[in-house]
């Protein structure tokens, strides 16, 4: 048997290879590869985004990542045959001073000149506003074809912990935390907490869904009144209390994928060690109450079944 000091270390001990894990993503090629791409996809203002759905819609497609032409040409993607563009407005940006004069940029020094002022600014001291509007057109992923986009891994094959599912569910009942499977609609929404209720996705592998029940009902135990919590650190917390959670019963978890998008490091996942490991410690043995208690029920029926 293991004692409740062993339970401890061992959690700790996944908390810290978490931390190391988390520390790998970001350093990695793949990962760094990946932020490129994300923050190279537009950000299109209120108007422009309703202007792309409208005519998205009366195209039939149901826009998720869009890009210009030659900006899916630079991802070794091209645009299908016969496919048209969804009009926008392109605002052309331009550079200005304090006093909002409009700067000519030296291609030399790569400085920006202010023909008023007769003086030369440094990138950092720019102000970049909107001069105009030009017309443009961009094509929604599933209008082009060629070499997959980089994706970064949050979900996890797998339908072997409904039992672990069942006995969080079972939490959740004791607890008075209202728990629903609804289908979210939203790629990357896998689950929410919001106030007592949680609602997880019900369109993921069980294996998902187990590890996002946990992150929700430990945002539920840490954070329902905690609202000053940055929430960087609230994603930290619940996601090391999900993946401790997870590894102890030998469920896969990509919580370091998680915590890397979330911009989280070694120093500041540990800083959370002691919480974390407490609230996982908790969730552990609840679990494993709740399976014992499974496995006795079982055992009944079984006796009851020979008796007949
Ligand atoms: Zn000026
Ligand atoms: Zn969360």
């Amino acid at each position: 048997m293991q004692t409740p000091h062993e339970l401890e270390t061992q959690i700790k001990n996944t908390i810290k290879q978490l931390a190391e894990l988390t520390d790998k993503t970001k350093a990695s090629a793949f990962f760094k590869n990946y932020l490129t791409i994300m923050s190279r996809f537009h950000k299109y203002s209120m108007h422009n985004q309703m202007l792309i759905l409208i005519h998205a819609l009366s195209m039939k497609i149901n826009p998720t990542k869009l890009m210009g032409f030659q900006q899916w040409n630079s991802f070794e993607r091209k645009v299908k045959r016969g496919q048209k563009g969804i009009a926008i407005l392109i605002p052309i940006i331009s550079k200005y001073d304090k006093f909002l004069h409009r700067l000519k940029r030296n291609p030399d020094t790569r400085l920006y000149f202010c023909d008023t002022c007769k003086k030369y600014y440094g990138d950092n001291f720019t102000t970049e506003l909107a001069s105009g509007f030009k017309a443009g057109y961009v094509f929604d992923i599933s209008q082009t074809e060629g070499k997959p986009l980089p994706e970064i891994e949050i979900t996890v094959d797998g339908e072997n912990s409904i039992h672990i599912l069942n006995a969080l569910e079972k939490f959740c009942e004791k607890n008075r935390i209202i728990l629903q499977y609804k289908q979210l609609g939203i790629a990357n929404l896998y689950g929410y907490t919001s106030g007592d209720k949680i609602v997880i996705s019900e369109t993921d592998t069980t294996d998902t869904k187990t590890a996002t029940l946990i992150h929700e009902i430990a945002h539920n135990l840490l954070h329902k009144e905690n609202h000053e919590m940055p929430k960087q650190q609230r994603e930290i917390q619940a996601e090391a209390v999900s993946f401790a959670v997870c590894n102890y019963f030998g469920i896969e978890s990509k919580g370091f994928n998680y915590l890397a998008l979330y911009d989280a490091d070694y120093k500041k996942i540990m800083e959370n060690l002691e919480v974390v490991s407490g609230t996982s410690k908790m969730l552990i043995n609840n679990i494993k109450k709740g399976l014992i208690k499974e496995t006795e029920i079982g055992k009944e029926e079984q006796e009851m079944a020979v008796e007949v």
